[in-house]
């Protein structure tokens, strides 16, 4: 018979953090939220390397995990994981000409053959490269098991990402299997059609929750990957336990972002789309065998300009949230969160425009 878990699971339009009364105080003398510290530092747990930096990712997509893009990001100090389709070659320009960048981004990778020679000929050309990230839509298999094993064998001393999952027991698993940080996310992200074509998901919030008190207890460490629409998605993923949250849509429309400005209706909107979307398909025929099973669309987007005040406003909504719950420094924001459930977010009588 099916069982039901009847535990309700929420996402992050279901709830709101609490504010908490406070002593902080502003060590500027303009606002306290911008005293709000937002570097985080990890030692992960097989690789042993350290990590120091604003823990937001840009997703391993076309449209927003560019070499361009990680420039921008890694001067604000933020992390992008590069999509796999750049050549080797192209790696190795953007490696010689952006060496201090090198820090801030991972090689992306599937689990076939040619991704892991391409994943290993990346890696020996530059050596200052630390992160991997093996992206699968469905991290459930065995078969991806055996892969991060096989990846964290040849490479001991690199930062292994692996996902996606939503679960604590395959957290564990893929962090006994070799990994340090674990995606969490099956179905959240604005270009997926996972939850429509198979029914398959968990909402994103209690995901996070329960995968990062899985990882935890191990000494590892998750992103929260798909589903932030708004700074305070953001937010929520934090205050949930996520030590990374990982950015597609809400970085994509930009100018740093490949693609033309399309006019329509007098509307200025930019092209992007999922990994296992048709455009991606059809752009990489091969390439994307693995996400078959788990389609996604092409969408136009608002055109947004400059990535840089996106992300000012994204990290000005994260140092805000820390100075309403009285945390000093992101770091303390999960410690001083208690969500509270709620029937509706935001106020719409005008309109849902910003
Ligand atoms: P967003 O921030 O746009 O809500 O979500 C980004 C995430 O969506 C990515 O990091 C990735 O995990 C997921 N994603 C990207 N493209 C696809 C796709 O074509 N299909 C599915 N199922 N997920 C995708």
């Amino acid at each position: 018979m099916p069982r039901i878990d009847n535990d309700i699971k929420l996402d992050f339009k279901d709830v709101l953090l609490r504010p908490k009364r406070s002593t902080l105080k502003s060590r500027s003398e303009v606002h306290l939220w911008e005293s709000v510290d937002l570097l985080r530092s990890y030692v992960f747990r097989n690789s042993k390397q350290s990590y120091n930096g604003i823990p937001v990712i840009a997703a391993n997509m076309d449209t927003v995990g560019t070499f361009t893009i990680a420039k921008e990001l890694a001067a604000n100090g933020l992390f992008t994981t590069i999509h796999k389709h750049y050549s080797l070659d192209a790696w190795k320009e953007f490696a010689e000409q952006n060496p201090k960048i090198l820090e801030n981004i991972a090689v992306s990778a599937g689990t076939g053959q040619g991704d892991f020679d391409k994943l290993k000929n990346i890696l020996e050309a530059i050596p200052a490269i630390k992160f991997i990230c093996l992206d699968v839509a469905n991290g459930y298999s065995e078969m991806f098991v055996q892969h991060v094993k096989g990846v964290r064998d040849h490479f001991p001393n690199h930062t292994i990402m692996a996902g996606n999952v939503v679960t604590g027991e395959m957290v564990e698993e893929l962090i006994l299997a070799g990994a340090d940080i674990i995606k969490v996310g099956i179905g959240p992200g604005s270009v997926c059609t996972t939850r429509k074509k198979t029914g398959v998901g968990y909402p994103q919030l209690s995901a996070v929750i329960e995968c990062a008190d899985a990882a935890h207890g191990l000494g590892g460490h998750i992103i929260s990957d798909g589903g932030c629409t708004c700074p305070g998605d953001i937010v929520k993923a934090f205050g949930a336990g996520a030590d990374f949250v990982m950015l597609g849509g809400m970085l994509a429309g930009h100018d740093q972002c490949p693609g033309d400005v399309i006019e329509k209706a007098g509307k200025k909107m930019k092209l992007f789309y999922g990994m296992s979307s048709a455009t991606a398909m059809n752009k990489h025929s091969g390439g994307v065998a693995e996400y078959r099973a788990s389609e996604g669309k092409t969408v136009e987007v608002p055109y947004r300009g400059d990535i840089n005040s996106t992300v000012l406003d994204i990290l000005g909504g994260l140092r805000s949230a820390c100075t309403y719950v009285g945390a000093g420094k992101l770091k303390e924001l999960s410690k001083r969160t208690t969500f509270i459930r709620v029937t509706q977010q935001l106020n719409n009588v005008y309109g849902n425009s910003t």
